[in-house]
């Protein structure tokens, strides 16, 4: 089963040589749990046959009451219910609201798949577990161990990160590996802080861009699990290390496509993209959403399961043209961009053709 998983598992395996025991033990659960659940055929939720009938991507929240077998969850909130008493269930259910309405509202897409998929969340899966995934049909949250995570519903641009990654696989399906893969990741961040930003009516400049400001405890130093605008800077603590994401091509990391090698640095490269992203919004000024959203979206639209970073800027530069004029100021904030990160655009064949 393909799984998009929030944790990096960089951050997961440093936690393995930590003095406390407490915060081993759950490091090392949540990354077996993650890789069984690759190995798993199905443990899918009892709604997940009916995702295929459009619903104008109407929620259901299921508690899992700590469990890990889906299908025993019960429903805690479905769509258009009053709030309930436990707070991760409505912030599920907000969180997939807002997304749901920032792709509605914003780029006229009905729901992950375009057709109004039903947006099913599962939350307080297991016990400390570290993550949450989005599994191809649900998102599915843990609560964290409390020490080093907290739950994982806390962070909006989380949860449409992690939708997000359904947007992709029924658009582009990026392959979840190598340059494809971390452009595949880059692109949940830039919706999960499109989202954000939307959320709050933030402009470019005010955003934090940060991703998963919330899913630590007070306790640890750090201040997300990504930085789009400094990639690189996110944390440096004693418990995980260093922050490994490039901010440019000059730093790209070479990792091997396996499991340890997070798939050739999928959530470590996307740093590269990630920065592309916030040099054309903040180039551009105001709202992320209004044109480097719009032409960040149909770039994706034009991309194909083995698109490469050149491919993707070379594509963005086209796209801003088509949208808002060639040798405009948004195409030049484009190219700008790509070259602030190390990637030049490659010369059009025939300057005087389409
Ligand atoms: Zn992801």
């Amino acid at each position: 089963m393909r799984l998009n998983c929030i944790t990096p598992p960089y951050i997961l395996s440093r936690l393995l040589d930590s003095d406390n025991q407490a915060i081993r033990e759950a490091a090392l659960n949540t990354l077996l749990t993650t890789a069984r659940l690759r190995g798993q055929r199905d443990v899918r939720g009892p709604m997940a046959a009916a995702v295929a009938t459009p619903g104008d991507g109407r929620r259901t929240i299921f508690d899992c009451k700590h469990g890990t077998y889906l299908p025993r969850a019960r429903i805690a909130r479905s769509e258009g219910d009053e709030p309930v008493s436990d707070a991760p269930v409505n912030r599920a259910y907000d969180g997939f609201g807002a997304t749901k309405d920032f792709y509605h509202d914003v780029l006229q897409r009905n729901s992950i798949d375009d057709r109004g998929m039903q947006l099913l969340g599962y939350v307080h899966r297991g016990t400390r577990y570290n993550n949450a995934f989005w599994d191809g049909q649900e998102m599915v949250f843990g609560d964290g161990d409390g020490q080093v995570f907290t739950d994982f519903t806390g962070s909006l641009d989380v949860i449409a990160h992690e939708l997000a990654h359904g947007v992709t696989e029924h658009t582009a399906g990026l392959e979840y590996h190598n340059q494809s893969g971390a452009l595949n990741e880059s692109l949940s961040d830039v919706a999960g802080s499109m989202v954000k930003q939307w959320s709050l009516k933030q402009t470019a400049d005010q955003a934090d861009w940060l991703i998963g400001a919330e899913v630590f405890t007070p306790d640890i130093d750090a201040d997300a699990l990504r930085s789009m605008k400094a990639p690189g800077t996110a944390f440096d603590n004693k418990l995980f290390g260093k922050d490994p994401q490039p901010d440019h091509m000059d730093r790209y990391v070479d990792l091997p496509d396996t499991d340890e090698g997070d798939y050739g640095g999928v959530h470590i490269n996307s740093g590269i993209p990630n920065k592309a992203f916030y040099l054309v919004a903040s180039g551009i000024g105001g709202n992320s959403w209004e044109a480097p959203g719009h032409i960040w979206y149909e770039s994706l639209k034009a991309s194909t399961v083995d698109t490469q970073f050149q491919d993707f800027a070379d594509t963005t530069f086209a796209k801003a043209g088509e949208l808002y004029g060639v040798g405009g100021p948004e195409q030049e904030a484009v190219r700008a961009a790509w070259d602030g990160v190390g990637i030049t655009l490659t010369p059009p064949k025939n300057p005087r053709g389409r």
